[in-house]
């Protein structure tokens, strides 16, 4: 049966995607909407397909092998902590994975990435606002990070990606400028080899103001999911 209130919320927050994107002058069709699916069962994936999704996120690796299998013509998106041994399923099972936060893990992946004869796409971690209880590369660490990556052949950066501190916009707005003007310094240097244009960033609660500081990916999942969650981005 159809949740229409599913299909309601995912179409509302379509629109607020659209609308922040009309607000600063860009192209709607430059933000891709990510449906993070991570606390529902496929059941409610499937809704969410019925509403039009193609783009769900994941933060566990058994989860992501689960839908993915399920719906595999969907573009799936990792955007949990990646522990090594899970490395095995988490690289070529994602389309792309956001949440790589250190040089460590680059070369598991790209031994996994090279036996299955594939490039994949990737993100780096950026804890733009210092915050301890987040994890990333600090901001001046990027450039070395990708100098070391741009060395394994089966991982291609296509940008990176943020979490900003809770509470108040104007901090989140702070940390998404800060990742974008991080990503403009780096592609300065990296350009000519790297194309960096993707910006991860914005969940339920400011992925109006992350696409207003130019997010291409915004990461939604309890406005789209949860019920009790539905108002948080209506104003
Ligand atoms: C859970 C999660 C989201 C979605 O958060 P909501 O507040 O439910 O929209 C986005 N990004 C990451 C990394 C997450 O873990």
């Amino acid at each position: 049966m159809l949740d229409m209130s599913l299909a309601q919320r995912y179409e509302d927050v379509k629109r607020a995607v659209e609308k922040a994107c009309v607000r600063v002058g860009r192209n709607p069709g430059e933000v891709v909407l990510v449906a993070v699916s991570k606390t529902v069962d496929s059941a409610a994936v499937h809704e969410a397909i019925l509403a039009g999704a193609g783009d769900f996120g994941e933060n566990r690796s058994e989860e992501l092998l689960t839908k993915a299998a399920a719906f595999p013509d969907k573009t799936w998106h990792f955007i949990g902590n990646i522990q090594s041994r899970k490395i095995k399923d988490i690289v070529g099972t994602a389309d792309l994975i956001h949440s790589v936060d250190r040089t460590s893990l680059f070369d598991p992946m790209q031994r996994r990435a090279a036996e299955l004869g594939i490039k994949q796409r990737i993100l780096l971690e950026v804890n733009v606002s210092g915050e301890e209880t987040k994890s990333g590369f600090a901001p001046d660490e990027v450039r070395y990070a990708l100098q070391v990556v741009s060395n394994c052949e089966n991982l291609v950066v296509c940008g990176l990606m943020t979490m900003a501190p809770q509470g108040a916009l104007s901090r989140a707005r702070e940390t998404f400028r800060g990742l974008r003007e991080l990503r403009d310094i780096l592609m300065e240097e990296f350009g000519d080899t790297m194309d960096l244009q993707e910006l991860s960033m914005g969940m339920s609660e400011d992925f109006e103001t992350a696409i207003e500081e130019g997010a291409t990916i915004v990461r939604v999942g309890r406005s789209i999911f949860s019920e009790e969650n539905a108002d948080i981005y209506r104003r």
